[in-house]
């Protein structure tokens, strides 16, 4: 798996970034990531060839990622709110990495999702379950107040 990265993360960020969206049992992938000037972000799998490119300036967020009917037709969930850039990330990584494993997993995907080809709502579905699983892991704990008044 080869990563090419020319956004301002470190490429140890990346590689984190990436074992947490992978559907496991992804191989011999190779993915571009890079740094987009003028939407919020956006992918395409290609088998055994992803590209992701994702806004640098964290300004765009929270984004509230709405879906086009002309999307919604084709089986795309959207994603509603996205809160950070590294949301995006995990959320597009995941999407795409998800159609690699499609082609080797196809009649395994989430119900409704049989057909042959990728799946855009398996893919959102998947991607949807690793945003709320990355959001959860990045909650600091909470400070017991009252423990700042005795
Ligand atoms: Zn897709």
């Amino acid at each position: 798996m080869k990563l090419i990265n020319t956004t301002n993360y470190t490429t140890k960020e990346l590689r984190d970034f990436v074992r947490f969206a992978k559907p496991s049992g992804v191989k011999n992938v190779d993915i571009a990531v890079r740094n987009t000037p003028n939407s919020y972000a956006w992918g395409r799998s290609y088998g055994n060839y992803v590209a992701v490119f994702v806004q640098k300036n964290p300004r765009y967020f929270p984004w509230y990622a709405e879906v086009h009917p002309r999307q919604k037709k084709k089986g795309y969930l959207g994603w509603k709110l996205l809160l950070t850039r590294e949301e995006a990330m995990i959320g597009i990584l995941a999407h795409e990495l998800r159609h690699e494993w499609q082609r080797n997993h196809k009649g395994h995907r989430t119900f409704g999702c049989r057909k042959k080809g990728t799946s855009e709502r398996d893919a959102d579905a998947y991607a949807i379950k690793m945003i709320r699983k990355w959001r959860k892991s990045q909650t600091q704990p909470l400070i017991n107040i009252s423990s700042l008044f005795f």
